[in-house]
């Protein structure tokens, strides 16, 4: 493997996948379709440029969701782990859950977003930005 590239994977090895780095950002989701999609309490995703994103040769082709009007959401048609998040708000980029990945990437987790939608079990102590509000990304004011 190159330096600067990461390979992925679901849970069944079907679908195997290569980013070439660097990544644009990484942070956890606690909005409500990340939350059920992946049935967990939030989701930790990092984005690259969609030319950074390869499937390996022989890979499964992947099956795909439109969870949202703009949003499509890809996964294993055999074991039906999650794995990319696209949107044509921003069709040049792609989002992929940071659990998928095989080796580290670039960056830590910087943030939280859709942070006032999140689950009121989760418990969250750490000091990153806290995003929210209707974009999910604007900052929260602090609770003091
Ligand atoms: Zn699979
Ligand atoms: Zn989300």
């Amino acid at each position: 493997m190159a330096d600067g590239e990461v390979t992925g994977a679901c849970l069944c090895g079907a679908v195997r996948f290569r980013v070439t780095l660097p990544s644009l950002f990484c942070g956890h989701c606690h909005c409500s379709m990340c939350r059920r999609n992946h049935g967990a309490g939030f989701v930790t995703w990092f984005g690259v440029l969609r030319t950074q994103l390869s499937l390996e040769p022989g890979s499964a082709p992947l099956e795909r969701y439109a969870s949202s009007e703009h949003g499509s959401r890809s996964f294993c048609g055999r074991c039906g782990t999650s794995l990319f998040c696209e949107n044509t708000a921003h069709p040049d980029r792609v989002d992929i859950p940071l659990a998928n990945m095989e080796g580290r990437i670039d960056r830590k987790p910087g943030f939280h977003c859709y942070f006032d939608h999140g689950a009121d079990w989760v418990e969250v102590d750490d000091e990153l930005p806290r995003l929210g509000g209707p974009t999910g990304i604007e900052p929260l004011r602090s609770d003091g």
